[in-house]
């Protein structure tokens, strides 16, 4: 097989693994084999509604994170929210608690929503794995493959206009890149047809003040991306 094939069917692959990850697990055939009586009758899978994505996830086993966390932490908010955050995964207070940055990171988080005139019920807020890892280690690669299709699916259930990705692990897990926190944030990428922008992760900003600033800046792109969507989305007036 040359080289030009490889690289195809490893773009297929991966391709087809992100629709996976989006809850779409059939493709409909074509005509042409419909017709000749290959069609599955089976319609494609969708990511379905947040209560259906949980009950999938239901008391996760797919993983060994399954050993010492204490709570699955699913995410929580708005399910109609125009912006969703996603973040690593639990600490300790979410896992006691079994929701999504309620910790001395959540407490900034919740800062920097109200920073923009929202609240935290506002918009949707979710973590790339659903289980604290023991000692807050970085998440290891099996335990994201196991994890990431959940995310994929809050993420096509809600289909938020934008998605601020929280720090390294989020940005480079959704956005499929390798590059640096430093290099991404405050620019604009694409998901599916959904926006994304990375900023730093609160827990960072904990540890790392100075650079409130630039998540601020980050915040005000992402609020003007908003307002400019509401303006679009406003109906036609006719009397003026
Ligand atoms: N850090 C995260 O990335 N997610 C949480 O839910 C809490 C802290």
């Amino acid at each position: 097989m040359d080289e030009k094939t490889r690289e195809v069917i490893a773009d297929l692959k991966s391709y087809l693994e992100y629709l996976k990850g989006m809850g779409i697990e059939a493709l409909p055939m074509s005509e042409k084999l419909s017709e000749k009586g290959f069609a599955s009758s089976v319609p494609p899978v969708t990511a379905g509604t947040l209560e259906e994505i949980r009950n999938d996830l239901g008391d996760c086993r797919r993983c060994k994170l399954q050993q010492l966390r204490k709570t699955v932490v699913f995410g929580e908010g708005n399910p109609k929210a125009t912006l969703m955050f996603v973040g690593e995964g639990p600490g300790y207070d979410e896992d006691v608690q079994g929701r999504p940055f309620v910790g001395k990171a959540g407490q900034l988080l919740t800062k920097i929503i109200q920073s923009i005139g929202l609240q935290r019920e506002d918009v949707y807020i979710a973590n790339i794995i659903k289980c604290r890892p023991p000692q807050n280690r970085n998440p290891e690669p099996d335990e994201i493959e196991a994890c990431h299709p959940f995310v994929l699916r809050q993420i096509q259930a809600i289909r938020p206009k934008i998605i601020c990705a929280l720090g390294t692990f989020a940005t480079q897990t959704l956005l499929k890149t390798g590059a640096k926190i430093t290099a991404l944030r405050g620019k604009l990428f694409d998901l599916d047809g959904i926006k994304v922008i990375p900023t730093y992760h609160p827990a960072y900003l904990l540890r790392n003040p100075e650079k409130k600033r630039e998540t601020w800046e980050d915040m005000k792109q992402i609020l003007a991306l908003l307002q400019e969507n509401e303006t679009r989305d406003q109906p036609f007036d006719s009397s003026t």
